[in-house]
């Protein structure tokens, strides 16, 4: 089905890790299907992909019917694999998450029973168990270990998989935006191209791109900003993941100590509710009518205070304070030099769905589509852990 480059089996709409690990999966399932990736930067994954914590997450945060404790346990087995024949760098330093209070024990034993159902490997140990770990951690009696946690570096596993769906023949054009469907033909910044099937991977715009072809009606991304801070001082000082007990009402994790794959230390990302998709400095990549969208959902969301959003919104606007988001980290251990925190690194921001409807946020992977357009719709992390198997399921299910 091919005519001059411009006919496709399947055009996939963004080169993130959902877009790359599904053009990889399909290449290698249907080798004789033309498949195309657009992506609108210059390089592939220069958004959320690129730009997150790069932990592998072991899967016993999800509740046990979600797509997301689905694919957790074997996205992160499926990830780790890539890496070694890769020969891409990854940190098996494992993860502790602590809690502060007799309340946040009883989250750590449902964490543990998620966990558990899920079939992530976890443990409640007991303090002197968790400082052999962690000689600086701190908890209220117990903590729960995930020894699988891992680390990776995005880009370079992003890489890799273009470099692999390349080689097996998967077509990718960057700097080249989706505009508009009409049809089968799919208008571009460079060019219009037909498509048996587009596959819709846009992240942060995945909800105004469902739109144009009668999907995702229900639904709009709000973007959180997730800021980090490093620790510059040394890499020795913290050895291992350490997260706080999260509030299970929202997807987010709080502020904790990633170990990132080169051993150094950062703290964050904070979830601050923001107005613009791509706004990850000051003025850049404004966007008025994003502004406006957001600034009438989010309004909303303050005056009806679904999911606590008032509390939430608070709490995490206060994180734009450096000082503030030190002292978050710090109640997670002991003797840590403060002044260590000295720069913050890459921000990133999450394509968070709201349901327009009941404004919940919607915490599973959401996928809609038919013969001809499948839209990713909600890919927030875990999504880079669970992109291969959640790629399996586009297939097997939507294609
Ligand atoms: C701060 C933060 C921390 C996170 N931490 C973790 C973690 O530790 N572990 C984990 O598993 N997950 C984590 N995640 C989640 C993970 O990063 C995402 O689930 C994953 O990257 C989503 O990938 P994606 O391909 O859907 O989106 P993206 O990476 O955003 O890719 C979408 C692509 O579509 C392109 N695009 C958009 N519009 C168009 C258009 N019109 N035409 C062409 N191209 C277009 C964009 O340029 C972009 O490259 C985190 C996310 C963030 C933001």
């Amino acid at each position: 089905m091919s005519s001059e480059n411009h006919s496709y089996d399947y055009l996939i709409i963004g080169a993130g890790i959902i877009g790359l690990a599904l053009a990889l999966k399909l290449k290698k399932k249907r080798p004789n299907a033309l498949v195309l990736i657009i992506e609108k930067e210059k390089d592939i994954a220069r958004h959320q992909s690129g730009r997150n914590s790069g932990v592998l997450h072991a899967g016993f945060y999800y509740s046990a019917n979600s797509l997301k404790a689905r694919f957790s346990v074997s996205g992160l087995k499926e990830m780790k694999t890539f890496c070694r024949e890769n020969n891409l760098p990854l940190n098996e330093c494992g993860k502790l998450v602590v809690a502060k209070n007799e309340e946040e024990l009883k989250t750590l034993h449902e964490l543990k029973a998620r966990g558990n159902k899920n079939g992530a490997q976890v443990e409640l140990i007991d303090i002197k168990e968790a400082k052999e770990i962690e000689p600086r951690v701190k908890s209220f009696e117990k903590a729960l270990y995930s020894p699988a946690t891992a680390t990776i570096d995005p880009l370079a596993v992003c890489g890799a998989i273009k470099e692999r769906a390349l080689k097996l023949g998967v077509a990718l054009k960057t700097a080249t935006a989706f505009i508009d469907c009409r049809g089968g033909n799919i208008k571009t910044s460079s060019g219009t191209f037909s498509a048996g099937t587009v596959i819709n991977c846009a992240g942060l715009y995945c909800d105004r791109i469902a739109r144009k072809f009668g999907f995702g009606l229900d639904y709009a991304v709000i973007p959180f900003k997730g800021l980090y801070l490093k620790y510059t001082k040394n890499k020795s000082d913290i050895k291992t993941n350490i997260y706080p007990v999260p509030d299970l009402r929202n997807p987010f994790l709080g502020v904790h100590f990633t170990k990132m794959v080169d051993g150094t230390i950062k703290i964050g990302p904070t979830a601050i509710p923001v107005l613009s998709r791509e706004n990850y400095r000051a003025l850049e990549n404004l966007a008025l009518d994003e502004f406006v969208q957001s600034l009438v959902l989010e309004g909303k969301l303050f005056v009806t205070n679904k999911f606590n959003f008032r509390s939430l919104a608070f709490q995490e606007i206060k994180k734009f304070s450096k000082k503030h988001m030190i002292s978050l980290a710090l109640e997670l251990v002991d003797a840590l030099d403060e002044k260590g925190f000295t720069e913050y690194s890459t921000p990133g921001i999450r394509a968070t769905l709201i349901n327009k409807r009941s404004l919940e946020l919607v915490k599973d992977f959401v996928v809609e589509g038919d013969s001809k357009s499948v839209h990713v719709l909600n890919a927030v992390s875990p999504g880079f852990t669970c992109s291969f198997p959640f790629a399996d399921y586009i297939i097997e299910n939507y294609l």
